[in-house]
């Protein structure tokens, strides 16, 4: 039975307590409701899980997802039980019993939800249960892991091939965060979706702020930065076992909740850790990339990078785990020089050619990133071939202008008429070395130290001109070409700039620590909008707010997060509600939570407004 608009929204709000869809969510909902296959790409925090659970409120019986994270499901079960809605998950974590309890509800078709991990999807018991339920829809979470070509290839997931022919008349839904247009061309291939709605949302992050700092005294940097984010959670990432164990001593020395992360400490100690951390008992993980996989923590409130990362991919994922929920949340990268020679000698160690050399390209894109200044969502969405179409983010260091650039057209020209002149066919280290005047045999046998160019940059570190390669490269004024060997070639900004017609500007290379407005929210008709939170927070409202929501959490063993979003948290801290009704007001607030939990917090508001008779307006 087709559902109508109105329903779909009552839902929304009843179930999950929000007022609007985040983008694509509706038109997602809508396709599986007609029962049309869907395949979406949509970044992390973008609201994924909603795109099927309130499809699974609304349909006649059980939707099926197959997960591969057997640490997200209890996760994502507690979640959708906290908003009422019927669900459970089988796989290898379950004691027998608890396995048998599952079974039967799913009999009788008392679930909205189950699920389920991929090697349980191949078993032939499973399979002949499953004819016995009834069965509304199929969801593939992390739907990348079908793919060869993605990062994450799960051997179990090309089961998932069957899908469409076990499950004829029934949508098939599949999800990811991450997948380039040829992975997404082999998922559908694989699945063998029909006709499906696809949809790839923008990877834009409205509601993070990035920014890059020089690296000067790493260990100080830190404790100011977690300083300005005094109890809030957040992640440090650096790259070795050693100095996650270090910085993590440090910050416990200096009185920070803070623990490491990383694979040399044992399964136990890990969870343990990544618990804790979940369960906001301590405020910093300090981790290697191994850590964030697997949980779905939404109020992470900063991610900071002490170390440059490998690639822009895993900066983006790593960065993407912070302000889940739709709330500010800071990123900051401390990029030091000094960093860029240790990784290339890691990377110069690898046996594998291949290998090698792609992580050298991936290398130079995280350096062009960190040292050029162009707004850095634009460069993270041109990364992902996404254009970014406003001037000015307003949440980046860039576009705030907390670093300093400086003019250096005339410098840029040198370069550029060096490469006119060598006929736009050779790559950056040559045209640098023309400009910086090297002897080498290649410049001599080009000829090329007869160029009126040759040597004009001489005054200047070959540091110096490679960034300013890339600051030529990131501001579109030159690209390269394909292939082994690419060259530079000047692109119509390029010309401009050579004919005096355009300047170009570049951040000093020695940066002062200075710190900044993080909370700066975008005019609502800006790019991929954060949603606005309601004005007037009162803090000390909000802290109160918090260490109730943490009791209950204690008492119930969920995370805190999975009782109510910060989001949550800050709407009731302005509005201030003080009836079941304006309780309902609240984003995130639904009718189960409302009955849950809505009583304890309007107590507190209660009674904190009569505490103080001059904030309750
Ligand atoms: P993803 O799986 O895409 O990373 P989630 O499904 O975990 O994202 O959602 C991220 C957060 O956004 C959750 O806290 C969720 O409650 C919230 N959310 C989802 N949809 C909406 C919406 N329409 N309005 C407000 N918050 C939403
Ligand atoms: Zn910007």
């Amino acid at each position: 039975m087709p559902q109508s608009e109105a329903d779909v929204s009552a839902a929304l709000r009843k179930v999950f307590g929000f007022r609007e869809f985040r983008p694509n969510q509706e038109q997602i909902v809508r396709a599986i409701l007609e029962k049309r296959d869907v395949f979406a790409v949509m970044p992390t925090g973008g609201g994924k899980s909603l795109c099927y659970q309130l499809p699974a409120v609304l349909m006649a019986g059980t939707c099926m997802v197959i997960s591969p994270l057997i640490s997200l499901m209890k996760d994502q079960v507690d979640g959708a039980r906290a908003n009422g809605i019927r669900a459970a998950f089988l796989n290898s974590s379950l004691l027998p019993d608890e396995r048998d309890r599952v079974t039967q509800e799913l009999l009788a078709n008392s679930l909205d939800l189950i699920y389920v991990a991929p090697e349980r999807f191949v078993l032939d018991h499973f399979r002949q249960m499953l004819g016995r339920v009834k069965i509304s829809m199929a969801v593939i979470d992390e739907a990348h892991c079908i793919s060869e070509w993605g990062h994450d290839f799960r051997p179990d997931y090309l089961s998932l091939s069957d899908l469409v022919t076990l499950f004829p008349d029934l949508p098939v839904a599949a999800f990811t965060a991450t997948a380039t247009h040829l992975v997404q061309q082999d998922i559908l291939d694989k699945l063998a979706l029909r006709t499906p709605l696809v949809v790839r949302a923008s990877f834009d992050r409205p509601n993070l702020f990035y920014d890059v700092r020089f690296k000067e005294h790493a260990d100080i940097q830190l404790v100011s930065l977690i300083k300005k984010n005094a109890g809030k959670a957040g992640i440090i990432y650096r790259t070795s076992r050693k100095s996650v164990d270090e910085t993590a001593a440090m910050l416990k020395a200096r009185g920070f909740r803070a623990l490491p992360y990383h694979a040399g400490l044992s399964d136990d100690d890990r969870q343990r850790h990544q618990e804790a951390f979940i369960r906001d008992e301590v405020e910093v993980i300090v981790a290697t990339i191994a850590f964030g996989m697997g949980i779905d923590k939404s109020n992470v409130r900063f991610v900071i990078h002490a170390d440059l990362p490998k690639s822009i991919e895993n900066y983006y994922q790593e960065t993407g785990r912070a302000g889940r929920d739709g709330e500010t949340a800071q990123c900051t990268l401390l990029f030091a020089q000094g960093d860029i020679s240790k990784l290339r000698f890691f990377i110069d160690g690898m046996t594998d050619d291949t290998e090698r050399k792609r992580a050298f390209a991936a290398l130079s894109k995280v350096i062009s990133f960190a040292s050029t200044s162009v707004c850095r969502r634009r460069s993270l969405l041109d990364y992902f071939g996404e254009h970014y179409p406003l001037e000015n983010c307003s949440s980046c260091d860039i576009c705030l202008g907390t670093r300093e650039a400086v003019d250096c057209t005339r410098d840029a020209q040198m370069l550029l008429s060096a490469i006119v002149r060598t006929e736009e066919r050779f790559g950056a280290m040559h045209i640098v070395d023309i400009v910086l005047g090297s002897r080498n045999r290649k410049i001599r046998d080009f000829g090329h130290d007869r160029l009126k160019t040759y040597g004009v940059g001489k005054g200047r570190s070959k540091q110096y001109w490679r960034q300013l390669v890339d600051e030529l490269l990131a501001q579109k004024a030159i690209a390269k070409s394909e292939g082994l060997y690419p060259t530079l070639f000047l692109l119509p900004k390029g010309v401009q700039i050579l004919k005096q017609e355009e300047s170009i500007a570049m951040v000093r290379v020695a940066d002062h620590i200075e710190d900044h407005i993080v909370d700066k929210r975008r005019e609502k008709e800006s790019y991929g909008r954060a949603e606005a939170p309601a004005e007037g927070c009162d803090q000390q409202l909000f802290e109160l707010l918090r260490i109730l929501r943490k009791q209950i959490a204690q008492e119930q063993g969920i995370p805190p997060y999975v009782v109510f979003s910060d989001r949550s948290l800050h709407d009731m801290a302005s509005i201030v509600p003080r009836s079941a009704e304006t309780m309902l007001s609240v984003s995130g607030v639904g009718e189960t939570k409302l009955e849950r939990y809505g009583r304890r917090f309007l107590r507190l508001i209660d009674r904190y407004c009569s505490d103080h008779p001059e904030r309750a307006a």
